[in-house]
């Protein structure tokens, strides 16, 4: 494979039990593909095809990520697929001696990519180093921090069908923004976007009302204490989720957003008979490196 195709089969839209007078239904976009994982594989679509189009003798995707980022973990893996090289740019200098702890970065490595670390100031500055990059890279693609760019939009309108039609409401989690833009940008004029902002990030709702051009989103805090930080009850909803449904949810995105949309039905934020609809954004790998730090801590796992 040198490019990413759109699966044949469209993934399952499956019912959610709730105690109230609404209905909520899961997109599984996590089965679209088992390492190249829900919204990042739309989000990388466009980016990707347009770049290879191109015919670079010597292609290179470069990108950024954290210690745990889907992200990496995606790219690394369309590399490896599509035989192209990778490098990823990682928060944190200190991590260079912790790949072998890390099952995200040990999995990226496996998969071809290289990998430079950079500490939390550079890293921070990502436009500058883009600019670097891209003197010493000049046919490299450089795709941003989670994937956001204008053609991720595009992309993710491939989530949305004549079946998502139907909902009221349509919700994902939110990190970088792209995806709760590209429902925002491509979905009816009657429907409803909600994101669940997991960084506390104020700057955010302005970036998604840039990439979209819409208002008909809204961004709720579902953090929970801050971007990667897992309580007992976050751990307890998602263990609980899964032993009620059989899916699983990891603790820094699905799994906080589904928690918040289980409280906003108990406190009747939703109309009675509203159709919801939230996106499974996958990202399963990162369940591995969460009870790797659980279990140093000695706190209950996901299971
Ligand atoms: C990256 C990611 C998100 C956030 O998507 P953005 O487009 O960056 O907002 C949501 N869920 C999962 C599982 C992710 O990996």
């Amino acid at each position: 494979m040198s490019f990413l195709i759109i699966p044949e089969n469209e993934v399952p839209i499956v019912k959610i039990e709730t105690a109230k007078n609404v209905s909520l239904y899961m997109k599984r976009e996590d089965l679209i593909h088992p390492q190249i994982s829900g919204n990042k594989f739309w989000k990388l679509f466009f980016n990707i095809n347009n770049y290879l189009e191109k015919n670079f003798k010597k292609p290179l995707l470069i990108t950024f990520g954290g210690a745990f980022s889907n992200h990496i973990a995606a790219v690394s893996e369309l590399g490896k697929l599509a035989q192209i090289q990778t490098l990823g740019m990682i928060r944190g200098e200190e991590l260079s001696e912790k790949i072998i702890e890390n099952p995200t970065l040990l999995f990226a490595q496996k998969n071809g990519m290289n990998l430079r670390f950079v500490s939390r100031e550079i890293y921070r500055n990502k436009e500058k180093l883009t600019e670097y990059l891209q003197e010493e890279f000049p046919h490299a693609l450089i795709i941003p921090e989670g994937g956001t760019n204008s053609d991720a939009v595009k992309g993710v309108k491939m989530m949305l069908s004549n079946q998502t039609k139907e909902f009221d409401y349509l919700c994902t989690a939110v990190g970088t923004g792209g995806t709760v833009a590209g429902l925002s940008a491509y979905c009816e004029d009657n429907q409803k976007v909600l994101g669940f902002n997991v960084v506390r990030d104020d700057s955010l709702s302005e970036k998604v009302l840039k990439l979209s051009g819409k208002q008909n989103f809204s961004l709720i805090d579902a953090s929970y204490g801050g971007y990667g930080k897992i309580s007992n009850e976050n751990i307890r909803f998602i263990n609980d989720f899964k032993s009620k449904t059989d899916i699983a949810l990891e603790p820094i995105y699905t799994g906080k957003m589904i928690q918040k949309i289980f409280e906003m039905i108990a406190e009747d934020f939703f109309p009675e008979n509203s159709k919801i609809l939230c996106f499974h954004t996958g990202g399963l790998q990162g369940i591995a490196g969460a009870n790797d730090m659980l279990r140093r801590k000695n706190r209950n796992l996901i299971v």
